[in-house]
């Protein structure tokens, strides 16, 4: 494998000849910032960073890191936990700076470059009152998030980010330019639907939207730890009988005071008639004499800016999750009892429910297959100081082989770190795994595109 560094720009300049974007070699303004993407655990070196504008720079990129023999990364919000997003001695491919967003209000429809976050599409969509379910965190991208499936407040309502894509323009390790779309190329657009980063680059997204915003009923109301075990019950209770416009996501985390208090948190979203909202909001208050109450009225994009402030960047990052079917008491108790002991002040562990538009298709109309109604738990495992490595990782493998045995088959790619593992990627996709396989045999027979929750090629 071929090693780059500055003095290597004449080995770059073919690529640099015409190149519409930026190439970026160790020690150039930029490379920095470029290399370091959201989990501060991943601090690794690329030979070379294209930082790229159009599909031409997409498709020389990709020929040039073939050409030398360069592992390939993809990078677009750079938010992946386990760090896919760039190798060291590689090729990063980063189209941070692809920020296109067109919005047509008449058709209710949004076309997004690969380099849109979520804040930057909220933004766009909500001048005209219009959204669908994107990231909870306004700095994760469009692109990793849409390609491996998404979950967020309007999923009830929704359904999946993928449920409102409409097409994807993607350059494929070959070079080719290619829409894919229910009319084109309809078995690709299947496996985009799920199957993340394993078929080319994407460049362009199509999105329906619906009249959402630009106010929503929601926001954050927490309570003592101690009340902990009874507010998820509660929670699990009122996750029962849900109307599609309320999605509503429970936490156990800490608060912003020093030191940082231990919290149960339930965190809602109705984007539903205001009479409606409020009164399931009101039900929520109902529930006891909270230390935080700031639900109410808040403009759809400030919701999805609500923990924003709780995941800095470059903080050190360690993710397990898991779905389950029922919250039991059993599993009430075990999160209870394991988050009092969590070793970070920064932590959370997250429950997100599924209910309502997401249910409605079947497992196998897209490569992404959870249509089951329960619940995702995930650990966000968060601390700043690297001598606590360890510890921190090893109580989240302790908490998360504690629910093993409640939880069940399956898994969110997106939410994987990256010691899980090919059987894990499997069983995420369960039944659809030949299906695509078989894709990958087609677009990406060798490989080049392995840096992701990978589906390696069959033959
Ligand atoms: C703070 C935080 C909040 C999150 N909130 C949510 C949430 O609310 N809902 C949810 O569903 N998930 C959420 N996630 C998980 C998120 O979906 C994944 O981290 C996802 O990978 C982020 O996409 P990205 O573009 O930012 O990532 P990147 O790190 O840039 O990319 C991740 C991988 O996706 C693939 N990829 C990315 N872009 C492209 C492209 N253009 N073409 C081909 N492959 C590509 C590549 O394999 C790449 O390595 C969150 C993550 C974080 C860190």
């Amino acid at each position: 494998m071929n090693v780059m560094t500055p003095s290597d720009r004449s080995v770059v300049a073919p690529l640099e000849e015409g190149f519409s974007g930026q190439v970026l070699l160790p020690g150039d303004d930029g490379f920095e910032t470029a290399r370091r993407v959201h989990n501060g655990m991943i601090d690794r070196h690329p030979a070379v960073i294209a930082q790229c504008i159009v599909n031409a720079d997409v498709r020389d990129a990709l020929a040039f890191a073939i050409e030398h023999n360069l592992e390939v990364a993809v990078r677009s919000g750079g938010h992946n936990v386990a760090g896919r997003a760039v190798g060291d001695d590689g090729m990063m491919i980063d189209l941070g700076l692809m920020k296109g967003t067109w919005v047509d209000p008449k058709r209710r429809r949004v076309r997004v470059q690969a380099g849109v976050n979520w804040g930057e599409f909220n933004r766009a969509t909500q001048l005209q009152g219009l959204a669908t379910t994107g990231g909870a965190v306004s700095s994760t991208g469009v692109a990793g998030l849409t390609l491996g499936g998404g979950f967020g407040f309007l999923s009830g309502k929704c359904g999946y980010t993928i449920d409102a894509l409409r097409s994807v323009e993607l350059v494929t390790a070959a070079g080719d330019v290619v829409q894919a779309s229910e009319e084109e190329n309809a078995e690709l657009f299947w496996g985009l639907r799920g199957g993340g980063g394993n078929f080319g680059v994407a460049t362009g997204f199509e999105f329906d939207l619906h009249a959402i915003g630009p106010t929503v009923h929601g926001g954050m109301i927490a309570y003592p730890f101690d009340e902990a075990g009874e507010m998820l019950r509660f929670y699990r209770g009122l996750t029962h009988d849900l109307a599609d416009e309320f999605t509503v996501l429970a936490g156990l985390t800490h608060g912003r005071d020093e030191p940082r208090t231990k919290l149960a948190a339930i965190v809602p979203c109705h984007c539903g008639a205001p009479d409606a909202a409020t009164a399931c909001l009101e039900e929520i208050k109902s529930f006891a004499n909270p230390v935080l109450d700031n639900l109410g009225p808040l403009p759809y994009s400030a919701m999805n800016q609500i923990f924003d402030a709780g995941v800095p960047k470059l903080d050190l990052y360690y993710w397990k999750s898991c779905f389950i079917e029922e919250l039991s008491d059993e599993v009430i108790a075990l999160l209870v009892e394991q988050f009092a002991n969590c070793p970070s002040r920064r932590t959370k562990i997250f429950v997100e429910h599924f209910h309502g538009a997401v249910l409605r298709q079947a497992p196998s109309a897209m490569a992404f297959p959870h249509r089951d109604a329960g619940y995702s738990i995930l650990i966000i495992t968060q601390w700043t100081d690297p001598a606590d490595n360890d510890r921190n990782i090893a109580w989240a493998r302790r908490t998360y082989d504690l629910l093993a045995p409640h939880s069940r088959e399956g898994a969110y790619t997106n939410y994987m770190d990256d010691d899980e593992g090919t059987a894990r990627v499997h069983q995420a996709f369960g039944d659809n795994f030949p299906r695509l396989q078989a894709l990958k045999n087609r677009y990406d027979p060798d490989n080049l595109f392995y840096r992701n929750q990978n589906i390696p090629p069959s033959k």
